[in-house]
């Protein structure tokens, strides 16, 4: 999101992640605020040069993680810099951008409450750093409790998910078929990236599962490939690969892929990636959930309402959904399925595919 921003302004963005736990327990939702409203900032008040965003471990306490946002942009006289971090606050028109005044104020609450503290240094007209240090524990698994206390998936109903497995060796295409197939899925395969490419304009997938190291066209240049294939916005990009190098991981985030799952590949953690991307699968479980939500996983709220979220989303008011589905918590509990998805892809900033997962919800209404 912010890289196009960035390239619209001709500016150059940035980011350097350096000695940092791989993964870490933290509020995905007010992290990803934070950020973005830094980030947006940096490239609303910068005519030229670039912005960077930075994370690496916090130079003054070994246990934090430090967040930078840099750029080259008009600056702060000093005199300004406690005044930003009031509500409403703006420092008239240099940029002709309008905001709403509220975004550091709001940052600086949220960096608060996950255990840190919002500062920034400044020179006007060379440019500006914020940055932040905050506590986030290394973890080595994601937590999945609610998936875990369903037993075990036996199966996918509603509408079939289709998957395009890519790999030079049919042994492990077969390995992906075997555990996919059974459940309901529809599997198409390829032997190297250049026939993946194809059968992706083909098949249309809603995922794809790749290899790495392959003949023709690699893995990493092949997820570069689709990333700028138009259509396929949506498409969730599994990377599964045997290799050593820990480098790989990130590489393939990096490319544009949404997950990496080492090889041998377990079917629960396969199932379980799946179903973080994917959450319009509806999947059939070996044991029913106790309570009413079960029973009630189809629901739909009213046309009426699923017109105004879609609105929404049209327009990209994050706030505003956020308020509607709190709203409908309330008033709906039944459609508790459905508040969950659209939570979702709002807490992953998935605002297109939100859109299309309210089109789908209006048409099947
Ligand atoms: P908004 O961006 O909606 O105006 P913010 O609270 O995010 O509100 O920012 C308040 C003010 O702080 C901005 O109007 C701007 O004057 C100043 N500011 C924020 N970030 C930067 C930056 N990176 N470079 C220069 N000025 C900034």
């Amino acid at each position: 999101m912010i890289e196009e921003r960035a390239a619209i302004k001709n500016l150059m963005f940035t980011r350097e992640i350096s000695s940092v736990p791989r993964m870490v327990l933290g509020d995905e939702r007010r992290l990803r605020q934070v950020l973005v409203n830094l980030l947006s900032n940096a490239v609303k008040f910068t005519r030229q040069g670039s912005v960077a965003l930075r994370v690496m471990g916090s130079p003054d306490a070994q246990t934090r993680i430090r967040f930078q946002v840099s750029d080259t942009g008009t600056g702060i006289a000093p005199e300004h810099l406690e005044i930003i971090f009031k509500p409403f606050e703006q420092l008239g028109a240099q940029t002709g951008e309008q905001g709403s005044g509220l975004g550091l104020a709001i940052s600086r609450e949220l960096v608060a409450l996950m255990g840190g503290t919002l500062q920034v240094q400044s020179e006007p007209g060379r440019g500006s750093v914020f940055w932040f240090d905050i506590p986030l524990p290394a973890v080595d698994r994601e937590p999945f409790p609610a998936v875990q206390s369903r037993g075990r998936v036996i199966g996918v109903d509603g509408q079939s998910p289709t998957v395009l497995v890519v790999d030079d060796h049919a042994d492990n295409r077969v390995i992906v078929r075997d555990m996919l197939q059974p459940l309901g899925f529809i599997v198409a395969e390829a032997c190297d990236g250049l026939e993946g490419l194809a059968q992706i304009e083909a098949f249309k997938p809603d995922v794809v599962i790749l290899d790495l190291v392959m003949p023709a066209l690699n893995g990493l240049d092949m997820i570069r490939r689709i990333r700028q294939m138009t259509g396929h916005d949506h498409l969730v990009v599994i990377v599964s690969s045997a290799s050593a190098y820990p480098d790989d991981r990130i590489q393939s985030l990096n490319a544009g892929a949404q997950a990496f799952i080492p090889k041998p590949i377990s079917r629960s953690l396969l199932v379980e990636t799946l179903q973080r991307h994917i959450p319009w699968i509806e999947w059939r479980y070996d044991k029913p959930l106790p309570d009413v939500q079960s029973d009630h996983s189809d629901a739909l709220p009213p046309e009426t309402t699923l017109t105004v979220l879609s609105d929404l989303a049209q327009i990209g008011d994050v706030d505003a959904l956020y308020d509607a589905i709190d709203r409908l918590k309330q008033d709906m509990p039944q459609v508790v399925s459905f508040i969950g998805k659209v939570q979702y892809f709002l807490d992953t900033f998935q605002i297109g595919q939100l859109q299309t997962f309210l089109e789908q919800m209006r048409a099947r209404r």
